[in-house]
């Protein structure tokens, strides 16, 4: 067994501790004979061993001061600042993995979640929703025309009108929805518990928020429309399929005139 060096000088220490309590015992025993002793020289003698056996113990405890004040605690504070510092470090380690975590699920421009958080999302919840008899709805929107409002007003301005599309999903969503840029200017909600009537109304509201955002830029006041795709899962289609089959009634809408709703 090896010994850290922290250890070896508290055995040290205590080794040094017992000897100053041996030799102060066995002086203590002295004591008691001088005071039984009747013989004067042999006194002399006890005393002057006295003596030194006291002067011994002093030197021992002196020793274990020292050891201890020069050796022993500095070695413990070493110990305590590195440990304090390897807290630390495990601290804001873990809190940069946690913003690396979050920073790869979520979308700089919107501060929505990413397609790498819908697609797991997703899976996630066709997961759960395997077991139970409730229906899970999807819903894609992508913006209209929109290359033309980046062409006509340039790439700031069309981030602006993204931001303010998020902002309008994330204030008319459910707390339990998934809500996600997919990428551009293609959104997705996952809409737990919704049958295809409910759901196809709730597009409908959403249709109808985006088009009646009005976005500022400059002394221009914008407006777009979006086109939505839904389907309500069957329960046994993957959750690939399932996205495929929402992403055609998006393309079925664009191809009836865009700004429609298409189930
Ligand atoms: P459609 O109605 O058929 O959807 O037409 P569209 O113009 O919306 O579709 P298209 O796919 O041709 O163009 C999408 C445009 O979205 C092209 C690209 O410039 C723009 N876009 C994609 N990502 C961003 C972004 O992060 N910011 C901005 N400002 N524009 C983006
Ligand atoms: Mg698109
Ligand atoms: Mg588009």
């Amino acid at each position: 067994m090896r010994f850290h060096k922290a250890e070896s000088a508290f055995f040290v220490f205590i080794f040094v501790i017992l000897a100053a309590g041996l030799v102060t015992f066995h002086a203590y025993g002295q004591l008691q004979d001088i005071a039984s002793d009747l013989d004067a020289a042999s006194r002399v003698d006890k005393i002057v061993y006295l003596n030194k056996l006291l002067f011994v113990t002093g030197a021992l405890l002196a020793t274990a001061l020292f050891f201890g004040t020069f050796f022993i605690y500095p070695l413990i504070r070493g110990q305590v600042r590195e440990e304090g510092k390897l807290r630390a470090m495990t601290v804001s380690l873990s809190a940069r993995s946690q913003t690396l975590e979050q920073a790869a699920l979520t979308d700089g421009l919107t501060g929505m979640q990413n397609r790498r958080y819908f697609d797991d999302a997703l899976r996630e919840y066709l997961h759960e929703f395997r077991r139970i008899d409730r229906p899970v709805g999807l819903m894609i929107l992508d913006l209209d025309h929109f290359k033309q409002v980046n062409d006509t007003h340039g790439h700031d301005v069309g981030d602006e009108v993204l931001r303010a599309v998020a902002t309008c999903l994330r204030g008319m969503t459910r707390y339990h929805d998934v809500v996600a840029r997919l990428g551009g200017e293609e959104f997705a909600v996952v809409t737990p518990n919704m049958d295809v009537e409910l759901l196809a109304r709730f597009a409908e509201r959403i249709r109808k928020a985006i088009a009646n955002l009005s976005i500022l830029s400059g002394n221009v006041r914008l407006k777009v429309t979006t086109s939505v795709g839904l389907a309500v899962w069957d329960h046994k289609e993957s959750a690939e399929d399932f996205y495929r089959r929402a992403d055609r009634q998006l393309y079925e809408a664009k191809k009836q005139g865009r700004n429609r709703v298409c189930a």
